[in-house]
C-alpha cells in the first residue's frame, strides 16, 4: 500500500515537473507518431495519412465484432504510450470518452472524427433503446465516402499538430488520398445511376443508411432495431416486398452469419452477395493489405451486379 502510494505521489510530481504548459508537446523527430485507431477504417486512413513518419495499430483485435468491443485494460494501455487516438464516434464507441478520462498521458492527442459531421438517426431511431443499443443513432459515417474524406482531413491536421515538424507530409498524403476517395465516389455516383432497383436490400444490421443516402438508394435492413433479429412477421413483410419488387439478390455483411440473409435467400429464390461495412478485417486480411478503398470497391461491384446496374 505504501509503495503504491509513493508511486501516486512520484508520479503526481513527475507530472508536474513536465507539465509547464497545458500544449501537447511535439513528437521528438527521433522518433515515429504513435497511433491507436479503434475500428479498421480509422485505421487505414490513419496508416495511409501517416505513412513512413508513423506507427498506427489497430486497437480491435482482426476478426472481432467491433459495436460490442470493449478494451481490455492491457489494450487501453497502449494509449499511454500513444501520440495519437483516434475513434469514430461515442455511438460506435461508447467507452471512448471515460478511456480517455482515464489514461495518464498528457501528450494525447484525441480525434473523435465524426466531430463537426451530422449524424442520422436509424429509422427506429425513437424505439426503445436496450443496453447496448447505440440509442438510434446510426453509427456508420464512415461508409458516405464524402465522410470518409472530412475524416481524412482532420486525420491530417491532428498528426500535423502533434508533429509539426512533418506536417506538410501528413496534409499531402491526406490530400492524395482524399483525391483517391472522390474518384472513387464519383464512380459509385456513376455506376449507380442506370440500375433495374434502387432497392437495396441487406440481411445484415443497419450501416449503409448514409452510403444509401449518398446514392439515392432505398436503404432496407433485417435488422432495423441495431442487433435485434427480425421477428416473423418482419422476415414475411421483407419477402413480400421482395416478390412485390422483383429483387434477385440480397446482400449479407462481413465476418457475421449470414443466417437472416441465408433464410430471406432459400425463402425467395434470390442470391446473396457480401456488402462489406468494413468495421474490421480478418487476421488474413490485415496480412494481405486489404484497403478501405478495395474494400468500397468490391461493394461497388456487387451492389452494381445486385441492383442491376447498367
Ligand atoms: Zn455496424
Amino acid at each position: 500500500m505504501k509503495i503504491r502510494i509513493l508511486f501516486a505521489a512520484f508520479l503526481v510530481a513527475a507530472l508536474s515537473l513536465a507539465g509547464c504548459t497545458k500544449e501537447q508537446p511535439a513528437v521528438p523527430e527521433t522518433r515515429k507518431l504513435k497511433v491507436v485507431a479503434t475500428i479498421f477504417p480509422l485505421y487505414d486512413f490513419a496508416r495511409t495519412v501517416g505513412g513512413e513518419r508513423a506507427d498506427v495499430s489497430l486497437l480491435l483485435p482482426p476478426g472481432v465484432e467491433s459495436h460490442h468491443f470493449e478494451p481490455r485494460p492491457e489494450e487501453i494501455l497502449r494509449l499511454n504510450r500513444a501520440d495519437v487516438f483516434v475513434y469514430m464516434n461515442r455511438f460506435m464507441e461508447p467507452w471512448a470518452e471515460s478511456v480517455v478520462k482515464g489514461v495518464e498521458n498528457r501528450r494525447l492527442r484525441v480525434v473523435d472524427a465524426s466531430s463537426g459531421i451530422a449524424l442520422s438517426r436509424r429509422p427506429d431511431g425513437s424505439a426503445e433503446e436496450h443496453e447496448h443499443d447505440s440509442g438510434g443513432m446510426d453509427p456508420h459515417l464512415w461508409l458516405d465516402l464524402q465522410n470518409a474524406s472530412t475524416i481524412v482531413e482532420k486525420i491530417g491536421e491532428a498528426f500535423a499538430a502533434s508533429d509539426p515538424a512533418n506536417a506538410d507530409y501528413y496534409r499531402k498524403n491526406a490530400a492524395d488520398y482524399r483525391a483517391r476517395l472522390a474518384e472513387l465516389d464519383d464512380r459509385y455516383r456513376r455506376g449507380l445511376e442506370n440500375c433495374g432497383t434502387r432497392t437495396l436490400l441487406h440481411g445484415g444490421h443497419y450501416a449503409f443508411g448514409y452510403l444509401a443516402r449518398r446514392y439515392n438508394l432505398k436503404y432496407v435492413s433485417a435488422f432495423p432495431a441495431g442487433d435485434a433479429e427480425p421477428n416473423a412477421r418482419q422476415l414475411v413483410e421483407i419477402v413480400r416486398m421482395m416478390r412485390r419488387e422483383g429483387l434477385r439478390y440480397v446482400f449479407y455483411e462481413e465476418l457475421a452469419s449470414p443466417r437472416i440473409a441465408d433464410t430471406i435467400a432459400r425463402e425467395t429464390g434470390a442470391k446473396l452477395l457480401l456488402l462489406n461495412g468494413a468495421h474490421n478485417v480478418t487476421r488474413d486480411q490485415l496480412k494481405q493489405g486489404v484497403t478501405f478503398i478495395a474494400i468500397m470497391e468490391e461493394n461497388l461491384k456487387n451492389l452494381r451486379e445486385g441492383l442491376g446496374c447498367r
